[in-house]
């Protein structure tokens, strides 16, 4: 297989991003309108952090404003839900992100659905999640909302596909698998409990893996030609690199898959770029929705 049947999602995001910014100078010019995105960040998680910063950074270079709240690890669950409150009601702000996960003590689902269904631009609300099982405009999910980005880019139309989710969690599977039927695909999730799961998976024509086992998807499970999405972000050790050295690896056996398949995405640099520029287009919309702002999407 060609270097040109490897989906490009570094490429591709940036492209995203610049539609975005493009779109942000216009509603700023036609309306006087910056949109807002606050990032909520409790505790030090290393990771997390790191996402954050990531986020705030790109938000700035889109044009958008950016508001950061880093709270220390002990924070009370009722502190977070009264900033939440807060940003509810501050009309500079049009997308609110609390970064998972929280400290124990605190209630992850309670602190999702304080947050206005309309500024939830990470779509886990439950409103959000309703609207989009039912076809209503709905924030969309960031990370499943890029994949099927690059699905109908490398694709065209989805109609009448095979297409198998391979994960069903709320946050990836489950709405990967809600955008794919939108699509008129024939979608199976499939998850730990699945008989046959090789076989399932040879039936796609659209495979995407979201299980957070690294290299786990072989060449084989794959159906030729099918394109492949792989979600999955695993560090593992790399003794070839040197001695307590790491890399990442998705949730497919790279190597093998792309001899196979007829499009996949690589890990990095495949659906994790797409993350962030989703959530700044999910922030542009939303800010255009909360003013009323009829536009074609981007
Ligand atoms: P979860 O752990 O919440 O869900 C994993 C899913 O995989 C579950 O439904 C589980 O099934 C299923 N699963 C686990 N093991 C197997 C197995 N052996 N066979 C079949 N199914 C299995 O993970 P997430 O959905 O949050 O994340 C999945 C991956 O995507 C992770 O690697 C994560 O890091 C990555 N990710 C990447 C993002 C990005 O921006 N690129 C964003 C979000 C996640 P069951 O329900 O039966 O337990």
């Amino acid at each position: 297989m060609s270097e040109s049947n490897i989906i490009d999602g570094k490429a591709f995001a940036a492209r995203l991003r610049e539609r975005v910014g493009n779109e942000v100078k216009t509603l700023k010019a036609d309306h006087g309108l910056t949109p807002g995105l606050a990032v909520v960040l409790v505790g030090e998680d290393p990771a997390s952090q790191v996402y954050v910063r990531s986020k705030g950074k790109q938000t700035v270079e889109t044009g958008m404003e950016s508001f950061e709240h880093k709270l220390d690890a002990s924070t009370a669950e009722a502190d977070l839900l009264g900033l939440i409150d807060t940003l509810n009601t501050d009309d500079r702000v049009h997308g609110i992100l609390v970064q998972l996960p929280l400290p124990d003590h605190i209630d992850e689902s309670k602190v999702l659905a304080a947050i206005n269904p309309d500024k939830d631009v990470d779509g886990f609300h439950v409103i959000n999640v309703g609207r989009l099982w039912t076809g209503a405009d709905a924030m969309v999910p960031c990370t499943p909302y890029g994949c099927i980005l690059m699905l109908k880019d490398a694709l065209g139309d989805l109609s009448g596909k095979r297409a198998l989710v391979l994960g069903r969690s709320n946050i990836v599977g489950k709405p990967m698998a809600a955008l794919l039927l939108a699509e008129s695909c024939t979608v199976t999730i499939a998850h730990s409990r699945t008989k046959d799961l090789e076989t399932r998976c040879r039936e796609a024509d659209i495979l995407v893996a979201a299980v957070g086992r690294p290299e786990m998807v072989k060449g084989d499970w794959i159906k030729p030609g099918a394109t492949v999405i792989d979600v999955g972000i695993n560090r593992i050790d790399a003794p070839e690199k040197g001695e307590g050295k790491t890399r990442l690896v998705g949730d497919v056996d790279f190597a093998e898959a792309r001899t196979v398949a007829g499009a996949i995405t690589p890990v990095p640099g495949g659906v994790g770029p797409m993350t962030i520029a989703c959530l700044l287009r999910n922030t542009l919309v939303a800010a255009r929705r909360q003013k009323g702002i009829q536009a074609t999407d981007i």
